[in-house]
């Protein structure tokens, strides 16, 4: 566990045994652990060899708080509750129902990964209703002598949130911040189906940059501090992914589209990255996700016919 301050620290997950994809969050203290986002089923076994690394038991975890359901950031928790059902989950409301009965989630994840979703994801267990606690934004959960600010931040996701601790100063930010690797200035944004939009993204990058926070931590991948270069920085390769992504569906096929659309982005990441930084882009927001969610929102707009 890489440590934030004394009782913050991240774990990297080495998810498909590569470092810095996806991170998890942990809040440790007398109270207990929290854990923001513990990432997908198939890193399970690394959570929790580094948490007893830690002295952190599955006992010990009280609390998970999830930025939003996506397999990538809330495939383990099913997992980790069974284990210990004393483990309080907060998430988004519209993502409660997901959470309790995953069965619509899987179908719809299958059609993106098709017969790889299990050996890429693991299994997404349901989570009993009884241990979730539904969020709208404006909250303060307690963990331990800490208080957390909630925000919602849909734009990624429709059920997206994200958490501030005043304390620290780090806010948990899950996708809404991007994905950006090392020190390098790129922050590329991961615009997945189904309910990519741009429009309600920017409310949640002005709601991020309210709290000003010193640190803002990305499940992929980990802290930044420079979070005023960063915040500036992903809205300008928003607005340069979605451009990219609205002129090609306005003249092209279908088709052609993707393949058109992933020659361009990989061109602008080997321009902006160094190759061996690329891969871990590419494998935190897959381009074709990338695409498949620009162009529906592009579709839903009137761009080059509906979707
Ligand atoms: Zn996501």
């Amino acid at each position: 566990m890489n440590r934030l301050t004394r009782d913050i620290g991240y774990i990297d997950l080495r998810f498909q045994d590569q470092s810095e994809v996806i991170a998890a969050a942990v809040l440790h203290s007398s109270f207990g652990a929290a854990i923001v986002d513990p990432g997908p089923a198939v890193t399970l076994e690394t959570l929790g060899s580094e948490l007893r690394r830690h002295g952190i038991a599955v006992s010990d975890i009280r609390t998970i708080l999830l930025t939003h359901i996506h397999f990538d950031h809330a495939g383990a928790t099913g997992a980790i509750v069974n284990e210990n059902p004393g483990v309080t989950v907060y998430v988004h409301v519209a993502g409660i129902r997901h959470m309790a009965d995953p069965a619509r989630l899987i179908a719809s994840a299958r059609q993106i990964w098709g017969d790889e979703l299990e050996t890429l994801w693991g299994e997404f267990k349901a989570v009993p209703e009884t241990n979730l606690r539904g969020l709208t934004g404006g909250e303060r959960i307690r963990i331990g002598e800490r208080e957390l600010e909630v925000a919602y931040t849909p734009g990624h996701a429709r059920h997206h949130v994200s958490y501030f601790d005043h304390d620290s100063g780090i806010a948990f930010v899950g996708d809404t911040a991007g994905i950006r690797v090392g020190p390098s200035p790129y922050v590329l944004p991961p615009t997945p189906p189904p309910d990519l939009d741009l429009a309600a993204w920017q409310t949640s990058v002005e709601a991020i940059e309210r709290w000003r926070a010193d640190t803002l931590f990305l499940t992929h991948f980990g802290p930044h501090t420079d979070t005023v270069n960063h915040m500036r920085a992903f809205v300008d390769h928003l607005a340069e992914l979605a451009e990219i992504a609205r002129r090609i569906v306005a003249q092209e096929s279908r088709e052609e589209g993707l393949s058109h659309f992933t020659v361009a982005v990989s061109k602008l990441l080997r321009q902006r990255l160094p190759e061996t930084t690329v891969r871990h882009y590419e494998d935190a927001a897959p381009i074709r996700l990338c695409w498949l969610g620009l162009e529906r929102y592009w579709r839903n707009q009137g761009v080059g016919g509906a979707a």
